[in-house]
């Protein structure tokens, strides 16, 4: 089989991310990522059954009090999932080097003014749930974290992390600690770029992080904290360093 080959994306001289940076607050970052979300409006939606994940198309529908809605019907495995495990995730592409995620926790919702602003947007269920609409039930998407990514050139990348809600923004695996000697090895390590000088130390600039790990093993002095660290897992990923030299 052939496969197309991968286009090299040229952002240069072009906003990238949005132009979000450093300096966007989790507010902004939300509202755009939002903005998305409510562009793409039908999403493949992620549950949890015995274990194991399950996914379909869900549509999504932004309401004037900021939150996402959905509907399931009450006697699809979509509903009893949710109502054992009250967690969704979504992921999509936009556009071509653009993607989107989030994790957000729901709650069904009685509220009946809501409802009616729901089938507002959805007139189609609305008439084909008319005498039925004890069959369904309303979620809210109440809280959540999430990430808006954008591949920017050949393999380098920017990402923006938000959450809402109250559930905090989900911290990257590495950061590196006052340990840190300035020995350059991570900087020379990292392929994204992503170490940068600051000060008499270097951080980690975790809007070019690629998570890795190569900068967490080539470190000489326990500088890097990983939010991973396992026996095991620092095992292989010696080993699959070893391979790759
Ligand atoms: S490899 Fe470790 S000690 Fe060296 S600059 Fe990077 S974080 Fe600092
Ligand atoms: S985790 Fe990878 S991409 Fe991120 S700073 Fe370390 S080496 Fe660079």
């Amino acid at each position: 089989m052939l496969y197309t080959v991968k286009e090299t994306p040229h952002f240069e001289g072009k906003e990238i991310l949005f132009g979000l940076d450093e300096s966007s607050t989790n507010e902004e970052i939300k509202e755009k990522a939002f903005q998305l979300l409510k562009k793409i409006r039908s999403m493949p939606a992620g549950t949890v059954k015995d274990g194991l994940p399950e996914s379909r198309v869900i549509d999504f529908c932004l309401l004037s009090d900021g939150f996402f809605y959905f509907i399931a019907s009450k006697g699809k495995n979509l509903h009893k999932q949710l109502m054992d495990v009250p967690y969704i995730v979504l992921s999509e592409r936009i556009e071509r080097w653009y993607s989107i995620r989030m994790l957000a926790h729901v709650t069904p919702i009685m509220d009946k003014k809501v409802w009616d602003e729901f089938f507002l947007y959805n007139k189609g269920t609305a008439s084909m749930y008319a005498s039925n609409m004890h069959l369904l039930e309303l979620f809210k998407l109440d809280a959540g974290e999430g990430e808006i990514f954008h591949l920017y050139a050949d393999e380098r990348l920017k990402r923006a992390r938000f959450a809402f809600g109250g559930m905090e923004v989900k911290p990257m695996n590495y950061t590196i600690n006052d340990n840190c000697t300035a020995c350059g090895n991570c900087l020379e390590a990292c392929v994204e770029r992503a170490i940068v000088e600051d000060g008499d130390k270097y951080r980690i600039s975790h809007m070019d992080c690629n998570d890795c790990g190569k900068c967490y093993v080539v470190c000489p002095a326990e500088a890097i904290d990983c939010r991973l660290y396992s026996e095991e897992w620092h095992e292989r990923m010696m080993k699959s360093l070893e391979l790759n030299d």
